[in-house]
């Protein structure tokens, strides 16, 4: 069997997908395999899970009819090994392994994430199998399929940046300041994960989607933070936070000016305080970091008896700017002091009850939903989430969320009552 998940950005999801209870898809030998088959889901949102409910639950497939979905985020998820002859070109399902990336390319574009890890999915398996690069193709390119608005890629282009030779040392091109097309950076990179290279060149402040030509890049600039006194979390969150274009709070002309950052563990247990809530603030050139356990997930006890008809909410990631302030939180015990949202976010509405976190296949809502940033039990820790979060960002440690309230209120008189919440899967 041949394993890929030495891809960057792969993860395995063989055993995490809906399978029918008895069908199976039949086996073929791996040098059958010819071509590579690039799909888009048709959809505007959607998952590996989502794709695999629906061509069991609906058409009555053996499993997912893809071998790997590239979600919108890059991450690629392995559906199927190789050797299934799966579901996805009809009489050419034989010989070819099927790669789906989420999306409406319709109307919409791939997102650069998502193009970069297609094209570390689509060298790997060229090389591992011996494709020839004619043999990469898009569904309407497979006989019988010209009719089909699949995957609306250019895929001349495509095959063009896969033919491109490869560039072997990990060396980062110093890019002069100036407008550049995404295509030429392509060319040179093909091989780069995006946020590596947005990483290692500051310098580059915008980077669009493929179809897009014009990317402005910027004179490099002495990075705020890069100074030897800055620990490395808060290096690498801050680089995290600026590869998403998030604002990073580094006036320090007072104290308390307050990054407060929510990092989503890869877990997606319910009930369980896995995520943290990191708040740094820097003051007269050095660096302050508080790190609270909490979780940024509903429970699930809310997820199968959600309060709101269209499912539970899930906290998106993003930031909110001035979203929070300190206010009251109501619980079943009373109310005391939390910060509480004052301004839009966007949640994501898991309505399928299952006991699973669904991130992406469901629906998205922007409004003002108490999604507040509390306290579990008044005092001690709670060891599991129970009923106390629906959607909110919840403390473990009583005395942890005092800490962290009380830096709020002397950032409040410094800076005003008003919070910038970002929230971020982990890094
Ligand atoms: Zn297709």
């Amino acid at each position: 069997m041949i394993d890929p998940t030495e891809i960057k950005g792969l993860k395995d999801y063989r055993d995490r997908l809906r399978m029918h209870t008895t069908k199976r898809f039949p086996t073929r030998p791996i040098e059958n395999i010819t071509h590579i088959a690039v799909h888009h889901s048709l959809t505007k949102t959607g998952s590996a899970e989502a794709f695999a409910r629906y061509h069991v639950g609906t058409n009555n497939w053996p499993g997912i009819g893809y071998h790997i979905v590239i979600e919108q985020d890059g991450v690629i998820k392995w559906c199927n090994e190789f050797e299934k002859r799966t579901y996805h070109v009809g009489n050419s399902n034989g010989f070819s392994v099927g790669v789906c990336m989420t999306g409406d390319f319709r109307t919409d574009e791939p997102k650069p994430e998502q193009w970069q890890s297609l094209l570390r999915v689509l060298n790997w398996l060229k090389t591992e199998l011996n494709i020839s690069i004619e043999n990469i193709q898009g569904h309407n390119e497979f006989s019988g399929y010209s009719w089909k608005e699949c995957p609306c890629v250019d895929m001349t282009e495509l095959r063009a940046v896969i033919n491109k030779p490869k560039i072997k040392q990990k060396k980062i091109i110093n890019y002069a300041p100036g407008s550049y097309s995404f295509k030429d950076i392509l060319r040179n990179e093909v091989n780069f994960y995006l946020g590596e290279l947005k990483r290692l060149n500051p310098q580059i402040t915008e980077l669009q989607s493929p179809k897009k030509t014009k990317v402005e890049v910027k004179p490099p600039s002495s990075s705020p933070y890069l100074d030897t006194k800055t620990s490395t979390e808060i290096r690498e969150v801050i680089k995290e936070m600026e590869h998403h274009n998030y604002k990073v709070f580094l006036n320090d002309k007072k104290d308390y000016n307050l990054n407060i950052v929510g990092v989503r563990s890869h877990s997606q247990i319910p009930n369980s305080f896995n995520d943290k809530l990191m708040v740094f603030w820097k003051f007269k050139g050095s660096w302050t970091l508080k790190q609270y356990k909490i979780t940024t997930d509903p429970v699930l006890y809310w997820l199968q008896n959600p309060m709101n008809v269209n499912g539970t909410a899930i906290l998106k990631e993003g930031q909110y700017k001035n979203a929070y302030r300190i206010g009251k939180h109501t619980s079943k015990s009373g109310s005391y002091t939390a910060l509480v949202q004052a301004e839009p976010v966007t949640v994501i509405r898991d309505y399928d009850k299952d006991a699973d976190l669904d991130f992406t296949g469901s629906r998205e809502e922007t409004g003002l939903f108490g999604i507040n940033i509390h306290l579990s039990k008044k005092s001690g820790k709670s060891s599991f989430v129970d009923k106390w979060s629906a959607g909110c960002q919840v403390f473990k440690n009583s005395n942890e969320y005092k800490e962290f309230i009380s830096v709020c209120q002397i950032a409040a008189s410094e800076w005003g009552n008003s919070f910038t919440y970002s929230l971020i899967n982990n890094y």
